[in-house]
Formats: C-alpha cells, sequence, structure tokens
C-alpha cells in the first residue's frame, strides 16, 4: 500500500487548493489512501485567534475544517479512502491543552510537529539572541521527546526539520538524537518519512537516511507522507521515498484509522 498522510490546503494561508484536489490528485497518484491534515490554528502565542496569518488556520476555522474534511470523505467514499487528520503544533508545556483539543473531534491521526520553540519559529533563519545552534538543537529535541511523551499524537511529523533553516550544527547521530528515537518507541508514535525536503533548497528528505535508519533500527514504525502544499506535491519523491525505505529495512507502513494504528505491507 502506498499512501500520503500530510497535506494542506488553502485554509493555512500559505498552501493552495481545495481539499476535493488533493483526493483526486491522490487518485490520480493511485494511492490507495489519502489524509488531510492542515496546521492547526495557533494558541501558544496569546488570545488572538489568528496571531500570525499565512502560517495557520485561524482558532475559528477548526470546526469548519473538520465538517468539511468530513463531507469530503463521503463524496469520495468508494473510490479511496479519506483519513481526517491535522498537523498540530507542539508546544512546551502545552500538552494538556493538545491531548484535549484533539478529543474534540473525530480524527483519524494527528500529526504532532514542533515548529515552534516558545515563540521563536524554527524556519526563521536567525537563532534568538543569545542562543547557538547547539542549544537550541537540544533544546528541539527535547521538545520533540515531549511531544512524544505527551499522548497527544499519533505521528511525529519531519523529524529533523530544524535543518531546514540551517539549525543542526552536526549531522552525525549524537547520543541526544538516539535517545529521542527510543523515547519515541517507548511512547508508542509513528515517524514519517516526508519528501518535502526534497522540494526544497536542502534538498533532503525528512528524517534524513541516516536518522530513518536509527528509526527502523530501534523499531519506530514508519508512514509515508509528501507534505503537500499543492495538489500537484501529493505523492511527490515517491518512487525514491519507497526505494529509501526498503534500503534502510522497512517494509511495512503505519496507516490510522479513528486514532488506531494498523500495519500494512509498503509498497
Ligand atoms: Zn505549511
Ligand atoms: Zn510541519
Amino acid at each position: 500500500m502506498l499512501v500520503d498522510y500530510h497535506t494542506h490546503h488553502y485554509r493555512c494561508g500559505h498552501a493552495e487548493g481545495q481539499l476535493d484536489a488533493y483526493v483526486e490528485a491522490a487518485i490520480t497518484a493511485g494511492l490507495d489512501e489519502i489524509g488531510l491534515s492542515d496546521h492547526s490554528p495557533i494558541y501558544h502565542l496569546g488570545p488572538d485567534p489568528q496571531p500570525r496569518p499565512r502560517t495557520a488556520m485561524s482558532q475559528h476555522e477548526l470546526p469548519a475544517y473538520v465538517a468539511e474534511m468530513e463531507a469530503v470523505r463521503e463524496r469520495f467514499a468508494g473510490r479511496i479512502p479519506v483519513r481526517l487528520g491535522v498537523e498540530s503544533d507542539y508546544v512546551l508545556g502545552w500538552d494538556e491543552h493538545y491531548r484535549a483539543l484533539w478529543r474534540q473531534f473525530p480524527l483519524d491521526y494527528v500529526i504532532g510537529s514542533v515548529h515552534w520553540l516558545g515563540g521563536w519559529s524554527i524556519f526563521d533563519p536567525n537563532l534568538p539572541p543569545g542562543r547557538t545552534p547547539d542549544d537550541i538543537y537540544a533544546e528541539y529535541l527535547h521538545t520533540t521527546q515531549a511531544a512524544a511523551r505527551s499522548g497527544a499524537y499519533n505521528i511525529i511529523g519531519h523529524l529533523d526539520c530544524l535543518k531546514t533553516s540551517g539549525h543542526i550544527p552536526d549531522l552525525s547521530i549524537t547520543p541526544l538524537l538516539e535517545e529521542t528515537v527510543r523515547v519515541l518507541v517507548e511512547s508508542n508514535v509513528v515517524v514519517e518519512l516526508n519528501t518535502s525536503g526534497w522540494r526544497k533548497s536542502i534538498a533532503d528528505c525528512y528524517p534524513r537516511a541516516e536518522l530513518l535508519a536509527c528509526c527502523h533500527h530501534y523499531g519506530v514504525p514508519v508512514t509515508l507522507s509528501s507534505d503537500a502544499h499543492a495538489p500537484q506535491h501529493v505523492a511527490g519523491g515517491y518512487a525514491a521515498a519507497v526505494e529509501l525505505l526498503r534500503a534502510v529495512g522497512y517494509r511495512e507502513i503505519a496507516v490510522f484509522a479513528q486514532r488506531e494504528r494498523r500495519m500494512v505491507p509498503l509498497g
């Protein structure tokens, strides 16, 4: 089986296309399932329901997003299974907020992604004042561990995304990185092989091959995603992704329904 569990659409303000267009693209690409997972609203930056336009949907949009996903799932019933998801931020200390929030909606899965270290976006090319690449890297990994342990998520998104703007000082597997992978196993979460990095200037998938191999070594299950921000991104890079998954030893991928995981053959 092949699936794409990480897709965005117009509501976040920086992706294009309607939900339907992503589902149509998945059918055209021959996928067995498509997951919808737009960016969760931002809650940790204060009371403003839309503190960062063009980053994520407004807090007011969340119920409408879930209702629209349900309608799309109905429309495509019998053609392709449409899984209902969200890419949720994880912010240190906000565990109960996100656990409680995602219990309120009938989702098939939740991707937990570390996009923020407090008020600092990991996509900011400038480090916060007084910080070094090494201590940002450590904070990012500790935050990723906390996301896994929070119990709010099924999938941990784009595991080494901090590299996107150049903030990983040492690309070898460090003890803290291996510790993080062991926390993923203990926390019963899945990682995604996210092909979107191949579309960006970093030209590398998330996680990079060495880290993906480390995930396989410790027994972290994997799923497959493009992090599509336009319908034509759906299933992008999948030939190389399947080859990489097989090369590091994966033979199965994880799929989700009503937040329950099932393993299916890869390919
Ligand atoms: Zn996005
Ligand atoms: Zn993300």
